[in-house]
This record gives C-alpha cells, structure tokens and sequence, in this order.
C-alpha cells in the first residue's frame, strides 16, 4: 500500500498578535528543508488567516482556521464562514476541537455540520476527537472515540477532504502523551473505524496525533503505526520547535 504523507499541523490557538509575524515568516523560511517529509499547516487566530495567507503564497507552508460556523453567512454576530475562510486564503478547518467542545458545548452534530461547512467552501476539514482523563480512567477510552467519529465524521469522508485528529483532552497543554503502544492501539482503532465506514478512502485517511508533541517526543510518537503526523499546540508557537517536529517524520 502506498505511504500516507504526513502532515504536521500547528494551532495556535488565541496567541498571536500581528507582531508574531516573525515567527511565522521564520516557519516559510525553514519549511523547504522540511517539505521533504512532511506537509505544513499552521493555523492562527482568524484576524492573521489572510496577512498569513499571503506572505505564504507559493510557499510550502499551508494556512488554515481553527473553527467556523456552519452557515455560510448571515445573522451570526462574531461568527465567521467557512466561505470566510477560503477567502482569507485558508485551505483547512480544525473544527471539533475538545476546548471547543468543552468551552462552547459544541457537540457531535455540530461538529459534523462545520466539516460539511469546511467541504462546501473547498476546505479539508480536521476533526478532533479524544477522551478526557475521567473517561479514560474509567476505561471508556474506545467507546468514546467511536462515538465521537460516528456523530462528527460526516458521510462523504475522503482521504483528499478529511483529516482525523487524535488528541487525548487529558495530554492537551499538560506535558503529559499516551505511550507508544496506548498510541499505536487507539490509533488502529480509529484506522479501523475509517476502514469500514468509508472502505478505500478509510485506509488512507490521515490520523494525526495531538497532546503535548515537542520536539524531544515528535519523533518516538511519528513513529507508531497509523500516526500520519501531528496537531501541534504549545510547540507551533516557535519555529525552531514546530519545524524540528516535522523533521522527526
Ligand atoms: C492542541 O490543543 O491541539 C494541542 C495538541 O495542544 P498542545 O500541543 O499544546 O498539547
């Protein structure tokens, strides 16, 4: 079977003022030396998408959104379109994200309609799905990762207009990962799950690791069977440490 290439994918969450531009000129400087190994992506606050999106011109480099509404305009005060988005010159949605989750009470259903809403302005759309720390210990871990890629995933899914993100709530900012081998298991879990529901497209769908990925650990996490890259957070704020990540492919 043909490799999946890897896609090392930065969220910067809510940091990032225009002066943090340096930053970011200094990811487009570093990326051809990466490109090798991996796809780029990084995702500002929406307020840098479109200043990102054209220094990145003809870069290796990939901007996208972090979330979006699923109506593609109207009554909507503070929202923003996916149709926004691809404007602004991004080319992918994290959408389901657990602080989204968590912070907004975003739920399954909805998830699923912002990715309908990614596809339908162009855009690849990036799921998040993860069990939190008292769900792990409760030994829920699969059952709520399968109940998370059944309510967001949408029917339609392809290698080309999905990305699967694993990020275990519990390792998000905290320093702490799963091991390899509790890695390698959810992992052929979910690639179990892509297989059978979406069959071809299924098998090489990218599932992306994310939690706590630095680069002391991006490699040994790279690694594991069915990881296909990364969801960076605290890490993709640097360059120096987002690009040594990509190296670790
Ligand atoms: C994230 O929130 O997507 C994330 C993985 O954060 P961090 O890398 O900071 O744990």
């Amino acid at each position: 079977t043909e490799a999946i290439r890897p896609l090392i994918a930065g969220n910067w969450k809510m940091n990032g003022l225009k002066a943090q531009a340096a930053e970011f000129d200094a990811m487009l400087n570093g990326a051809a030396e990466v490109s090798g190994k991996a796809d780029l992506l990084v995702c500002p606050p929406a307020t840098l998408i479109a200043a990102f999106a054209e220094k990145a011109r003809g870069n290796k480099v990939a901007v996208g959104a972090q979330d979006c509404h699923p109506k593609a305009s109207g009554a909507h005060t503070g929202d923003i379109a996916a149709e926004m988005l691809a404007d602004a010159g991004a080319s992918a949605i994290i959408v389901g994200h657990s602080e989204r989750r968590a912070d907004h009470g975003e739920g399954d259903a909805l998830v699923r309609q912002k990715a309908e809403a990614a596809w339908r302005a162009g855009l690849v759309a990036i799921v998040c799905v993860g069990e939190t720390q008292a769900q792990r210990d409760a030994g829920q871990t699969l059952d709520i990762v399968r109940g998370q890629l059944d309510g967001s995933l949408p029917d339609g899914s392809t290698a080309a207009n999905l990305v699967v993100a694993y990020e275990p709530v519990w390792a998000i900012g905290t320093g702490l990962t799963p091991t390899a081998k509790d890695v390698e298991q959810i992992h052929g879990f979910i690639r179990e799950f892509l297989s059978s529901r979406f069959k071809a497209d299924g098998a090489k769908m990218r599932i992306l690791y994310g939690g706590s990925v630095k680069p002391s650990n991006a490699a040994e996490l790279m690694a594991v069977k069915n990881v296909n890259g990364a969801l960076v957070g605290g890490a993709s704020l640097k360059a120096a440490d987002f690009l040594a990540i990509a190296k670790g492919c």
